[in-house]
């Protein structure tokens, strides 16, 4: 992709930007959910619940994580040199969630303030913030985040959910990219996405677009 004007590119936030395995691990732990045999992965800390029948917990896990815990969770590597370098080169970031205002059980934490809390002390270095707060935007719904994937005319879209990617109303002119750290979806490449694994390789993956 050679374009000549400033590139937009879109972002999703939850399991592309920010990496739950660590947290949801520690916290499992701490609340003596899970073993330490468990790996650490959010997957492995939901499958363990869910083999015990403990889907009410792994719900409220969730609600607890992501309204209270969030300042536990890192990047994904890679994710702080890459947007450092698309500041350098004056590309536009935006950020473009579809996430719930308050968990499904339990207290009713604001996770929209939450993850904004993350982006502003978490996505910054010594000279300020990697994404302006006025390029992050939380939706509520699927077609909302789609819609606004639209609006904001992003060249690019980095997301995990290949169904965000495939939807209908997902913009022909925005390319898309599947973010799959842990090797999940090898058979999408079929699907015309391009996959992504780490993202130090994003430059690699932008230049064959
Ligand atoms: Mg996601």
């Amino acid at each position: 992709m050679k374009p000549n004007r400033r590139v937009h590119i879109g972002l999703d936030f939850d399991n592309t930007l920010i990496d739950y395995d660590g947290v949801f691990h520690q916290v499992a732990l701490e609340k003596g959910l899970i073993d330490e045999h468990v790996p650490v992965s959010k997957m492995a800390v939901r499958d363990s619940l869910r083999e015990r029948d403990q889907e009410d917990d792994w719900t409220e896990l969730q609600g607890y994580v992501y309204g209270m815990r969030l300042s536990d969770a890192a990047p994904y590597q890679g994710v702080l040199d890459f947007l450092k370098k698309a500041r350098a080169e004056d590309m536009t970031v935006s950020i473009v969630s579809h996430k719930t205002r308050h968990p499904y059980r339990g207290p009713r934490y604001d996770l929209h303030a939450a993850a904004r809390k993350w982006i502003e002390n978490g996505l910054c270095d010594d000279e300020g913030a990697l994404v302006p707060m006025e390029r992050v935007y939380f939706h509520e719904t699927k077609p909302e985040k789609i819609n606004r994937i639209g609006s904001e005319k992003c060249d690019v879209f980095v997301d995990d959910l290949p169904e965000i990617l495939t939807a209908s109303g997902f913009p022909e002119s925005t390319r898309a990219i599947l973010f799959d750290p842990s090797f999940h979806h090898r058979d999408m490449t079929s699907s015309g996405l391009t996959l992504m694994h780490h993202w130090r390789d994003f430059d690699t993956v932008l230049a064959e677009l």
